[in-house]
């Protein structure tokens, strides 16, 4: 039984999700909240990271849901990992050997649909990045021409000596503003006109995203070297992570695809012909022969119209179909047909009634009257209000 739920709702996931679900959820939500792309959430990227580390193990998770947040931190089981590296363990960033050496990575996420992964196709994404000024080289200026800066005399911080007491002082310590830090700039006939001395520009660079026919919600696509680029760092990678959209027909389980088909109740009984749409654009016509009854929620498939495999094409998975039987509204025979009907149909068990049975009477079932009363019943009791403010006390 589940007490708390707030790890589940800072995921938007219910508290049964199956571990790919929540895994999913927090694919959405990281990739939408990273500091990247959202500097004011920093707050909430850590919670639903710190949600996801709880629920994602199997082990935190039963504890979680056992005595909550409490129990979790009481065994020792929380803050393991920041929320970085949460995130780069996910999305699978470079560890922290190369990050020293490496710009960081970034990871975009790119709706596709079910008819691109089935079919394989290419995607142009723009993308806004810091390219090395080709004027200066990445250098910032002149060469040779770089001077001491004089605000910070070469340290690259100013500090500050306030008075805040009597007799007592603060310093504060902050990067200089005239060279950001670096202890040296140009002057400004020196300085490179192209990037102003910021050694990098931001430029727009397209990308052309190849999506494989058999590729998978949440698959990885990597751009090796186009991330941000910065003189002296190796630039970190683009990778760009599938989200597919959901299909208004077909439901994707794996290699397999299946879809809800109505069919009627003449159909269920004496055979059909149906067509499918493929997500190809082919029509298939699935049928059964007279005499072959299918029941309402029957599941029968047909093999390699499926998803094609990934690197593998030409296979495909299977196709699976669940029926959904149509029975005809009341009264669709008039009364003195009915037994032509029966006499067609597999004979009923006759009961016998006697004295001792009571027969009632059955009605439909109305939900709404039904809450009405329910809730009508819940006033009554507030209206007694009094006494059972005793009979709480009592207890
Ligand atoms: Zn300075
Ligand atoms: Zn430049």
């Amino acid at each position: 039984m589940v007490h708390e739920t707030g790890y589940y709702d800072l995921l938007g996931v219910d508290a049964k999700a199956s571990p790919d679900e929540i895994k999913k959820a927090y694919r959405k939500l990281a990739l939408k909240y990273h500091p990247d792309k959202n500097p004011s959430e920093g707050e909430r990227f850590k919670l639903i990271s710190q949600a996801y580390e709880v629920l994602s193990d199997p082990k935190k998770r039963d504890l979680y849901d056992q005595g909550g947040e409490q129990a979790i931190k009481e065994g020792g089981m929380s803050g393991g990992g920041s929320p970085t590296d949460i995130f780069n363990m996910f999305f699978g960033g470079g560890g922290r050997m190369q990050r020293e050496r490496r710009g960081k990575n970034v990871v975009h996420q790119l709706s596709v649909t079910l008819e691109e992964m089935y079919n394989g196709g290419t995607r142009k994404l723009g993308l806004q990045k810091n390219v090395i000024c080709e004027k200066c080289e990445g250098y910032g200026g002149k060469k040779g021409a770089l001077e001491k800066c004089s605000s910070c005399k070469g340290r690259g911080v100013q500090i500050k000596v306030q008075q805040i007491g009597p007799g007592m002082i603060q310093q504060i310590q902050s990067m200089c503003a005239d060279c950001q830090g670096q202890g040296e700039k140009f002057n400004s006939k020196d300085r490179c006109k192209t990037c102003n001395g910021h050694k990098v520009e931001r430029t727009k660079k397209i990308l052309e995203v190849h999506i494989d026919k058999g590729m998978k919600d949440g698959q990885r696509i990597t751009f090796h070297g186009e991330g941000d680029q910065e003189p002296g760092l190796e630039p970190g990678d683009v990778i760009i992570v599938l989200d597919q959209k959901e299909h208004p027909v077909f439901q994707r389980q794996e290699d397999n695809l299946i879809m809800k088909m109505d069919i009627k109740l003449v159909e269920a009984l004496c055979g059909f012909k149906k067509p499918i749409l493929t997500l190809d654009s082919r029509t298939l016509i699935i049928s059964t022969q007279p005499g072959e009854v299918v029941k309402n929620n029957d599941i029968k498939c047909v093999q390699s119209e499926g998803m094609p495999i990934y690197r593998e094409p030409y296979d495909k998975g299977q196709l699976f179909v669940q029926f959904q039987v149509e029975f005809p509204e009341n009264q669709w025979l008039p009364e003195h047909l009915m037994y032509q009907l029966e006499r067609l149909l597999p004979t009923r068990d006759e009961i016998m009634v006697s004295d001792d049975m009571e027969e009632v009477t059955l009605t439909e079932v109305d939900s709404q009257s039904q809450q009405r009363d329910h809730s009508r019943e819940a006033y009554e009791e507030d209206d007694e209000g009094p006494r059972q403010g005793v009979q709480c006390q009592t207890q």
